[in-house]
């Protein structure tokens, strides 16, 4: 008998966890392959911080990922996923590591689909003359290098993000409309940029304006919270604009909203549309966006063999790696209920998403956010101080010590630490 095959596509946080996740309640019934275009992790979220401290994220921020997947007998190929057929449960690939390679198709009993989002910069107008980001390892050194060689006089800043374009098709009626994909990470930077500019003798928070296109940035991340946040950034001297409704294009002297106002800056860091990638759109089980569909237990309600996580499932809202993490663990059990490796008690376990993110604010300092309170619940914490920013530095160096495999007390013990200790 040949066990059942789970093809995961994607080998970054979401595939990689779908898979191990897969392997730990599934264990050895079933094969699993992993596909992705290149063969490490990017351990995005702490890009910006290297990028400050002038290391080059290429260096620090890319896990190996073959070997962490064969310690737990997990195939690797390295392949540019082109196209899925849900219907003949079959994934055509092209292998990447030579070019030439035959396009070859890959059969699945099992589909995770864990591809992320295509991060739209080429489609905001004057970004590639005139934009800067900290997404990658092209960007973010891009950026580096324009700040610490001397490319940056001084100027005014601007941080924030381009419109998000949300599916609606069957969207749980507890997920809302969400204007920005992710806007952790906007902040984060105006305020550890802040620091840094203070440090090399530029103006610092009084010449960094923090926009949206929202009613208020990061809503996801609580109302109050954002509240106290954006007060202390007030406080700071950060400019705060909100409604811009979208990008229309980047110049040299400033960014042109699509509502006519205009922010002068000399440094416009940008955080695009989290676009689904077009081999996803018009398939049976996206929505009109091209975001893959799932129900609560992260599978599709068509065809049920199928299953997304990360950023490019249409619940993923915002477009969050700890989200994706949560859903992994769903994703796991599901699969290993189904093959009889564990109960439906466990593996059916009601799920709220929660939003849980760390941003540096630079001088050894970060902000710590826990709430579901967007997605209907009642949890609102926020800390700022040293605490939060050693978890997130300590996260990071566990994660890739441990190939991605976070031990499970690890979480709850820096929550704890993040929400009782204040310092
Ligand atoms: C600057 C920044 C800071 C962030 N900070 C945080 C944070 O502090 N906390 C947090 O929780 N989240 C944070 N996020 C969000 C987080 O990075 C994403 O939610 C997370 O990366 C999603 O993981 P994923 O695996 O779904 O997608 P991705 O990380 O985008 O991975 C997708 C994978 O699929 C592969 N792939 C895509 N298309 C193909 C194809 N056609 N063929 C083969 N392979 C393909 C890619 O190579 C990649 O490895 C941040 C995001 C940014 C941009």
């Amino acid at each position: 008998m040949t066990k059942p095959h789970v093809l995961v596509l994607g080998g970054n946080f979401a595939g990689l966890a779908a898979a191990q996740k897969i392997r730990k309640y599934a264990t050895d019934r079933v094969t699993i392959t992993v596909v992705d275009r290149k063969s490490y992790l990017l351990y995005i979220p702490n890009i910006g911080s290297e990028v400050l401290a002038n290391r080059d994220p290429a260096l620090s921020m890319q896990m190996p990922i073959i070997d962490v997947l064969h310690k737990d007998d997990i195939d690797f190929v390295q392949a540019d996923v082109e196209s899925l057929d849900v219907k003949s449960q079959t994934v055509t690939v092209l292998p990447g590591e030579r070019s030439g390679s035959t396009r070859e198709n890959l059969h699945y009993d099992y589909l995770v689909i864990a591809l992320g989002a295509r991060l739209a910069y080429d489609k905001i107008e004057g970004f590639a003359q005139y934009g800067h980001t900290v997404s990658d390892c092209y960007y973010g050194n891009a950026l580096r290098k324009y700040l610490h060689e001397g490319g940056y006089r001084g100027g005014p800043v601007a941080v924030g993000s381009a419109r998000f374009i949300q599916g609606r098709k069957g969207r749980p009626s507890w997920l809302p409309d969400a204007v920005a994909a992710c806007e952790g990470p906007p902040v984060e930077t105006a305020l550890s940029l802040a620091a840094w500019m203070t440090d090399h003798n530029f103006k610092g928070a009084s010449n960094i304006t923090l926009f949206t296109p929202a009613d208020m940035i990061a809503e996801d991340a609580g109302k109050n919270n954002v509240t106290a946040l954006l007060d202390a950034a007030s406080k700071m001297g950060f400019k705060y604009r909100n409604k811009l409704q979208d990008i229309r294009r980047l110049t040299a002297d400033g960014i042109e909203f699509v509502n006519s106002e205009t922010i002068e800056a000399e440094l416009k860091i940008i955080f695009p549309n989290w676009e689904p990638h077009a081999l996803l759109q018009g398939l049976p089980i996206s929505d009109e966006v091209g975001f893959v569909l799932t129900d609560m237990q992260m599978r599709n309600p068509d065809f049920p063999n199928v299953f997304a996580c990360g950023d490019c499932a249409a619940i993923t809202v915002p477009k969050l790696g700890s989200i994706a993490h949560q859903e992994c663990e769903i994703v796991g059990k599901q699969i290993a209920k189904e093959l009889g490796a564990i109960s439906a008690e466990l593996a059916d376990a009601s799920w709220l998403p929660e939003v849980l993110c760390i941003g540096d604010m630079g001088h050894q300092k970060a902000f710590y956010i826990h709430a579901n309170s967007w997605f209907g619940g009642d949890v609102e914490v926020l800390k700022m101080g040293h605490v939060p920013y050693m978890l997130k530095q300590s996260y990071k160096e566990m994660f890739f010590r441990s190939g991605g495999k976070i031990p499970a007390w690890s979480v709850p013990i820096a929550e704890w630490a993040a929400e009782s200790i204040a310092v």
